[in-house]
């Protein structure tokens, strides 16, 4: 620690852009750690006043910068999770800065020093880390990967207490430096933890994302394009409702340039179905499952999908995914709950959700609290618009 708070204070001191510091954690520049002997106080061994450096005599400065605000992206936790959201956010070159924050301080700062080793091949000027949420201020997107694992014999609902725990202090952090950013979710159980972060926050519920079904759906996506020979991109499906083993496929939806498979094969994804297509959403459901069974855990899949709902709101785009929100008001749903519908996602995180014609059956064998007796489109089109 110490010698990375000398190296902030020579960086201070030898730095070309006169930037804050104070504010910017452990900053840890390759050109600047590399081939320095760490018990070697370097930037003293050359006084500027007396000798100009290689880099005093290299460069002249014309004129002053000052911090100029860039699409910050945050990561908090450098699990498997988080840093495969970080070399998907890199990859697509989203940020002009990364944070990365972790209470795992060697192993932060092992991923921190490694991702900026191959800053030769990325196009992104700074990677920061801190134990210290200061190292996130003024981010646009924070990404929240952090939480305790499930322990042996342990419940579900002890894991969401010890989370809860843990997301109070995360989550207040957050607020306190970046009140203007998105917030995405991806520690489970994600919609509850989804939930919880909109309550604590006291952020707007189109400010709080939870990945919820992205990594299920682009999971069944490609399952579909496996069976068929089609690239999934050009397979188009959706999985909603809650993440994990009680989402729900939309069948009716599933379709390849505009032609529903449905009307192919009405018994698409039932239990009639010769061709018992509902295994595919029985095997996104398994995956999880079998991928940890053999490495561990998951993480490249969900790295990817979170860099695209990124990409979303820092470039704009509207895409339309299924991620988490307040469906209070949806569907006949009374109860703030999150669970994944398909939603326009933008600069200002979720501005709109799209109307699902046949979803609101599919939402009552998940959610029994939906009323099942007012199916008429009269009643749908209010509770649907109702806000
Ligand atoms: P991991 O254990 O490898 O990483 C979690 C990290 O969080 C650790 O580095 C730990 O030190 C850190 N951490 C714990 N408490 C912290 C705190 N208070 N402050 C800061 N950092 C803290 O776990 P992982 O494999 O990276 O998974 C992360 C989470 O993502 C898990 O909850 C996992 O279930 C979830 N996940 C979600 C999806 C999804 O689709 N939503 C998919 C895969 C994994």
């Amino acid at each position: 620690m110490a010698w990375a708070a000398g190296i902030l204070r020579a960086s201070k001191r030898v730095g070309a852009a006169r930037v804050d510091f104070r504010d910017q954690g452990i900053a840890l520049w390759p050109s600047r750690v590399l081939g320095v002997p760490r018990n070697r106080a370097w930037w003293n061994a050359t006084p500027a006043s007396t000798m100009s450096t290689v880099k005093d005599k290299l460069i002249k400065r014309i004129s002053s910068e000052e911090p100029v605000l860039h699409n910050k992206v945050s990561i908090i936790g450098t699990g498997s999770v988080g840093m495969a959201c970080a070399i998907s956010v890199i990859a697509k070159g989203l940020a002009n800065e990364l944070a990365l924050v972790d209470s795992n301080e060697a192993k932060m700062k092992g991923e921190t020093m490694d991702l900026q080793h191959g800053s030769v091949f990325m196009k992104m000027p700074k990677i920061v880390c801190s134990k210290d949420f200061h190292v996130t201020a003024n981010s646009e997107v924070v990404i929240v990967t952090a939480g305790a694992r499930q322990a042996k014999d342990e419940t579900r609902l002890n894991l969401v207490q010890r989370n809860v725990t843990i997301f109070k202090v995360m989550i207040a952090n957050i607020v306190k430096h970046s009140p203007h950013c998105k917030v995405i979710i991806v520690s489970n159980p994600v919609d509850i933890l989804t939930y919880v972060t909109w309550k604590l926050s006291g952020f707007p519920k189109n400010r709080i994302i939870g990945s919820g079904c992205t990594l299920d759906t682009a999971r069944f996506r490609f399952m579909l394009g496996e069976r068929l020979g089609i690239h999934s991109e050009s397979c188009h499906g959706w999985v909603l409702g809650e993440h994990g083993d009680s989402s729900v496929a939309v069948w009716s939806g599933v379709n390849i340039a505009g032609m529903p498979l449905k009307e192919l094969n009405s018994e698409l994804g039932t239990s009639k179905d010769p061709e018992q297509w509902g295994n595919v959403h029985k095997d996104v459901i398994a995956s999880a499952y079998n991928i940890i069974k053999m490495k561990g855990y998951t993480s490249w899949a969900i790295g990817l999908s979170v860099a695209d709902i990124a990409e979303s709101i820092l470039r704009n785009l509207r895409k339309t995914l299924p991620v988490s929100t307040n469906v209070k008001g949806l569907y006949g749903i009374k109860e703030e709950v999150f669970l994944s519908v398909p939603c326009i996602v933008g600069e200002n995180g979720i501005s709109d959700i799209i109307k699902m014609k046949d979803f609101r059956s599919k939402m009552q064998s998940i959610f029994p609290a939906i009323p099942k007796n007012s199916e008429s489109a009269a009643t749908w089109e209010e509770a649907l618009s109702s806000k």
